[in-house]
């Protein structure tokens, strides 16, 4: 059995992130979407609120489970027995850190792949942060985050404008 996990910040999930879920579910018998629990960084949406959202959207998905994780990501992947690391591509600047971080895991865990989807090229431009810059100034965010939780993001940005 072929377990993957896509690891993330996901705040908040965007089209882009569900787009790269879809794909992989289809590569991978299980796919774990874990959710960053990062004590430095400092996340606007709760890690509740992070996993919910995935959850909705994933919640007809058989082969897929959200699971939290902190500390390294090959401990985790060592922990649950995971072989494949999945991550997006969408730019230059993507690559460059999406590339050395492959290197570092693949030092440390030799064992682990890291597999890279290729952003749709509709999404190219879809990111957390700029949809969360976008809502604050109340503007549209449809293009970027699923109807199914638009509405709760849109919501709490706008009225968290901080
Ligand atoms: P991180 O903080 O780990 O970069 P993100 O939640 O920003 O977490 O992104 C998780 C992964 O999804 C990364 O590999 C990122 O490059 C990828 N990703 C983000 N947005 C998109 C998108 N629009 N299309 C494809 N991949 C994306």
């Amino acid at each position: 059995m072929k377990t993957a996990v896509y690891p993330g910040s996901f705040d908040p999930i965007t089209n882009g992130h569900f787009d790269i879920i879809c794909r992989a579910a289809k590569l991978a018998d299980k796919l774990i979407v874990a959710p960053l629990i990062n004590y430095s960084k400092k996340h606007f949406f709760s890690l509740n609120e992070r996993c919910e959202y995935i959850k909705i959207l994933t919640k007809n998905m058989p082969n897929i489970i959200v699971e939290p994780f902190d500390g390294l990501l090959v401990d985790f992947a060592r922990r649950k027995k995971i072989g494949i690391i999945i991550r997006g591509l969408r730019t230059v600047t993507d690559f460059e850190y999406e590339f050395q971080m492959a290197l570092a895991n693949r030092n440390l865990a030799p064992g682990i792949e890291t597999i890279f989807i290729s952003a749709s090229l509709k999404y190219l431009y879809v990111s957390s942060g700029m949809t969360k810059e976008i809502a604050k100034l109340g503007g549209n965010i449809s293009e970027m985050v699923p109807s199914e939780i638009k509405d709760f993001v849109f919501d709490k940005l706008n009225k968290n404008k901080k």
